[in-house]
């Protein structure tokens, strides 16, 4: 059985990358969890899900910029686009990435360049998610949100529940008010600083999902694990949280099924949805998570 670090590890490997990258095959295997490579090509499928009830958290992909110039074309994209999303009566949020605006040129660089994607935010009124990258980035990326935080009231954060350090994380959030997105977490950490087991990880989530649910604000519960789905509605019950105060995220193309009885049982469901051409460390982490999606990759891969 190939595990998820293996996965993780052989992403990372400049031949893979180049074998995945030019095989046509590709193609297929990116739909399943790209929604386009353009906006124009992705909308059909964003009001799609709109129509059936659901929000979009709309993530323009790229990661990693090494250079000033092109988080700066990330910045004119992302302020071009709510513009989009506006014209289009898109119901939805953006999410992004710091590495995408420049977090490994220069902290002050990400900050001014979220401000830049605030301001044009706010005038639209729409809001925006920064989500969580490998534990390297995690102090920064909290550091900068709380910055931000103090300034504009249309941004939210993402915590991972796989960190030893998350529950004093949600503890300050909690007290600021901030909106978080709970997630498991999809990078490759040490022991010495994240949860391994399955289990241990699952029992931290369930934690600090109490924790949000009871005093958080909007938090978002985003998994595809029924058992944890499960564990929050009956939370929330026996708490008498009312469902409008929380929302259920699932990834774009990953439990379709589920995604849709949730909206139809009347909860608030919002599916994270990415489009462009730079797909190869969302898909790398969409297989990880999951290596029963490799016999489908090689399947396809093989084919031609
Ligand atoms: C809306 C949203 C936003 C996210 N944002 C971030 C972020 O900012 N930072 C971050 O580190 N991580 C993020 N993640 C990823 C997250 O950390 C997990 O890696 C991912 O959600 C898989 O974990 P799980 O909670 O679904 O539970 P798991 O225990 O991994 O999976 C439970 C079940 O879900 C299904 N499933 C899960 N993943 C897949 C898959 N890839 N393909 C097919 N089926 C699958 C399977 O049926 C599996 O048995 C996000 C996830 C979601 C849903």
């Amino acid at each position: 059985m190939i595990g998820r670090t293996l996965i993780l590890k052989l992403a990372d490997s400049p031949r893979v990358q180049r074998f995945v990258r030019n095989n046509r095959a590709s193609t297929s295997i990116v739909r399943r969890f790209v929604a386009g490579d353009t906006i124009e090509e992705a909308m059909p499928a964003l009001l799609a899900l709109n129509q059936r009830g659901m929000t979009i958290a709309l993530d323009y992909l790229g990661e990693n910029v090494t250079r000033k110039e092109e988080a700066a074309e990330f910045v004119a994209y992302y302020r071009r686009l709510l513009g989009i999303m506006d014209a289009s009566r898109l119901d939805g949020y953006v999410s992004l990435k710091l590495t995408q605006l420049g977090m490994d040129i220069s902290e002050e660089l990400v900050y001014a360049n979220m401000v830049s994607i605030l301001e044009e935010a706010a005038r639209y009124q729409r809001f925006i998610r920064i989500d969580m990258e490998g534990s390297a980035y995690t102090a920064r990326t909290l550091d900068i949100f709380c910055r931000l935080r103090s300034n504009f009231s249309n941004v939210g954060i993402v915590i991972q529940a796989y960190l030893h350090r998350s529950a004093r994380d949600v503890e300050i959030l909690i007290e600021s008010g901030a909106p978080v997105r709970l997630v498991k977490g999809a990078y490759k950490e040490p022991k010495e600083i994240a949860f391994q087991r399955k289990r241990d990880v699952d029992r931290n989530f369930i934690a600090l999902m109490q924790m949000l649910l009871t005093r958080g604000n909007d938090p978002a519960i985003a998994t595809h694990d029924e058992a944890i789905i499960r564990a929050a509605r009956q939370f929330a019950r026996e708490k008498e949280i009312d469902p409008s105060k929380f929302e259920f995220q699932m990834l774009y193309g990953i439990r379709r099924d589920l995604q849709d009885r949730l909206a139809h049982e009347g909860y608030r469901m919002r599916v994270y949805t990415p489009f462009g051409t730079q797909w190869y460390g969302y898909l790398m982490r969409r297989l990880a998570e999951r290596p029963a999606n490799l016999w489908f990759v090689m399947k396809n891969l093989l084919r031609r």
